[in-house]
């Protein structure tokens, strides 16, 4: 409840509709109990002195800086803390009684990022593509660790690169090349690199079907990090998955610097899970490797959820054999406690009837241990079903796109009675509608299995679940 106490924090940049840092800080202050709320203002470059002064006048306790503001707010502030001196631009500020300090938080959350992706940057050969705000953290943040850098830049502004290079060179004490963006210094530079940084606005929403990386250039073995997270899988991502290569995406990077934001503000340990959580639902709920987070539960069970032709039951054995845990299959165990086939409970007895018999064994079996679950596609439409489920298992979302099911279940023999004997393109399309945010809302994980197969769905599950 909003009252005289509330302590506010915020973002300024412009744009600010499309940031997801709101959810992801008002999910970790409601999760902390903490009488704190976070509101995104849309403030242009000439409010922008107005602005910070406005935080001082209310007392605002910190925000966060976007695009265009992050080097622009600096002469506005009373210091800086020294990795912000160091990088030139700001992405967080904390209000101190009146006393505004400039931070950079980008630079940690980049090098969490890479650690938890078991990513160790000394030493390696890094090409770092861009200069702008981001990129300059990043760079710092990769000389602080003892990486060789080239960094580059489109040619309109190689100027930005060439200053980014000589002051990371003057800080690390290595030289750190810079170059233009194009096809042979991307091809010369990446021939020896171990690892590549998109650090440029290319391959964001709403242009997406860009890369700044020809695919040619992708091969097994390089890492690449594309910081951007809308989309969490860029092009480039895609693309450098086809090749082989080990790919990180945005969205750690984005939920460790605003993690570390809200401890600079709020002194409390920041609920780092939580955080993810909501960034992925904001996303879309589409998390390229899928950890959303089952928090702190102690889970020994795996529950697969997702809707008819998603592939619960054919991921769900291999899974189990691949954890060596025993595969358990809802709808068989209604069709066992019935005595009769799910289109004859439909016809006989109706739906109700056979959401009853779903809760009992979904109860019957949601507490053992060691399970891999395949649930029906409806039972996620039952919170009860969920929480009981929850208590044990991790629950996957396999998401599918409504061409794919239709193609799946084309194939199958099975009568599927909720789809009617009408167009089944339709039904599927708006049942799927239907389902989905209950899908969502249940999951810990989403993987959308559109165009993978049964062995690489199962694979990435068991990476999620390691990431837990
Ligand atoms: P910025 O300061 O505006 O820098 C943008 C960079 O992209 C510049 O180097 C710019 O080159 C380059 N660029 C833009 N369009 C390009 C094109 N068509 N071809 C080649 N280069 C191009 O923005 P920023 O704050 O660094 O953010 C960059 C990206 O990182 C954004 O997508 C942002 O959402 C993302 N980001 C992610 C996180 C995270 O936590 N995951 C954090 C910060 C930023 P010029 O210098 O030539 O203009």
């Amino acid at each position: 409840m909003i009252s005289s106490e509330t302590r506010i924090c915020g973002l300024i940049g412009d744009p600010v509709t499309h940031s997801v840092s709101p959810v992801m800080h008002n999910a970790a202050f409601d999760f902390l109990g903490l009488d704190y709320i976070y509101l995104p203002f849309a403030v242009t470059k000439d409010r922008l002195a107005r602005a910070v002064d406005g935080v001082r006048g209310m007392n605002i306790r910190g925000l966060n800086v976007t695009i265009p503001h992050k080097v622009a707010v600096i002469p506005f502030l009373d210091g800086l803390e020294p990795l912000a001196e160091r990088i030139g631009a700001v992405n967080t500020i904390v209000n101190d009684e009146g006393v505004l300090t400039g931070h950079n938080t980008d630079a940690a959350g980049f090098l969490k990022a890479l650690l938890e992706n078991a990513i160790e940057p000394g030493d390696k050969q890094v090409v770092l593509l861009g200069a702008g705000g981001a990129a300059r953290a990043i760079a710092f943040a990769l000389a602080e660790k003892g990486a060789r850098l080239t960094i580059l830049n489109r040619k309109q502004e190689l100027d930005w690169a060439v200053e980014l290079a000589g002051s990371v060179s003057s800080f690390s004490g290595r030289k750190v090349k810079a170059l233009e963006l194009n096809e042979p210094n991307l091809k010369a530079a990446l021939v020896p690199a171990d690892v590549v940084v998109n650090a440029t606005s290319v391959g964001m929403s709403p242009n997406d079907g860009q890369s700044p990386v020809f695919r040619e250039l992708l091969r097994p073995g390089l890492v690449v990090f594309d910081i951007v997270y809308s989309p969490v899988k860029t092009r480039l991502l895609s693309e450098a998955e086809q090749a082989g290569a080990v790919t990180v995406n945005g969205l750690d990077m984005l939920v460790w610097q605003g993690a570390l934001a809200f401890e600079l503000w709020t002194g409390a340990k920041a609920p780092v899970k939580v955080m993810r959580d909501e960034v992925v639902r904001a996303l879309g709920g589409i998390s390229f490797g899928g950890v959303v987070g089952a928090g702190e539960r102690k889970t020994t069970s795996v529950a697969l959820v997702g809707f008819m032709g998603a592939g619960k039951t054919a991921v769900g054995r291999v899974l189990a054999e691949k954890l060596n845990k025993e595969l358990i299959e809802l709808d068989s165990l209604i069709v066992e406690k019935a005595g009769k086939s799910i289109a004859r409970i439909f016809d006989q007895e109706g739906e109700i009837a056979f959401r009853q018999l779903e809760m009992e064994v979904t109860r019957e079996v949601a507490g053992r241990k060691n399970q891999v679950i395949a649930c029906g596609g409806g039972v996620v439409l039952n919170k009860i079903n969920i929480d009981r489920l929850k208590a044990e298992a991790v629950v996957v979302y396999l998401m599918a796109s409504p061409e794919a099911i239709q193609e799946r279940v084309a194939g199958d023999a099975e009568v599927r009675p909720l789809l009617g004997d009408g167009d089944k393109s339709l039904a599927i399309r708006e049942l799927l509608a239907f389902r989905q945010p209950f899908y969502r809302r249940a999951a810990d994980i989403i993987i959308d299995t559109s165009k993978m197969g049964i062995e690489a769905v199962a694979e990435q599950i068991i990476a999620g679940l390691k990431k837990e």
